[in-house]
């Protein structure tokens, strides 16, 4: 079993329940287990064209697959879950990132680990710190400089659904 963690975000249609149903899908992978859920919180889009706010969360996961069959795991969820490709960055039902994997550092077009933007998204590093403050520490650089970090103010608002995640970590500890 890997570390491994994973970014959804959502910004179209019912975007809670696109991230609900998307985490209660990752819980059904095959040998793979849903270990931490961060918070909910709402972002501003950062880039594409004009859109609405997002939803973000990041879940950490312990699994067997190997990095393309995860990916191709998180690609099936998000067709299932209305996903359509349009122009890049466009508003998405959800969008399912692997952040994290282990240690490994792969750099193919098709996966990217870590993931290639992860340093410069506050709406990734704040519920990945949440989950995981270690692994931020360590991606920073120590003395936690996430604090200093600017792009923290695109965090607009932390979204309540605690007792999903309190649960949740209860479970797991
Ligand atoms: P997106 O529009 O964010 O869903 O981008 C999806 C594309 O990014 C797919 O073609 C993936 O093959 C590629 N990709 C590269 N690295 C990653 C990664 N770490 N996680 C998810 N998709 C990735």
């Amino acid at each position: 079993m890997v570390t491994s963690f994973i970014g959804i975000g959502s910004n179209l249609g019912d975007r809670a329940r696109y991230i609900t149903v998307a985490i209660r899908q990752l819980k059904t992978l095959p040998i793979t287990r849903v270990s931490k859920i961060s918070r909910i919180i709402e972002t501003l889009p950062q880039e594409g064209p004009a859109q609405g706010k997002f939803l973000n969360c990041v879940v950490q996961i312990e699994t067997e697959l190997f990095p393309y069959q995860l990916l191709q795991a998180l690609q099936k969820i998000e067709a299932s879950l209305d996903r359509v490709r349009t122009v890049k960055n466009a508003p998405r039902t959800i969008d399912l990132d692997i952040l994290l994997y282990a240690d490994i550092s792969m750099h193919e077009e098709a996966l990217c680990i870590p993931h290639p933007r992860i340093l410069r998204r506050a709406f990734v590093l704040g519920p990945l710190k949440e989950i995981a403050p270690d692994v931020v520490n360590r991606l920073l650089g120590a003395g936690g400089k996430w604090n200093n970090l600017k792009r923290k103010k695109a965090i607009v608002k932390k979204v309540s659904m605690r007792q999903r995640k309190t649960k949740n970590n209860r479970q797991r500890s």
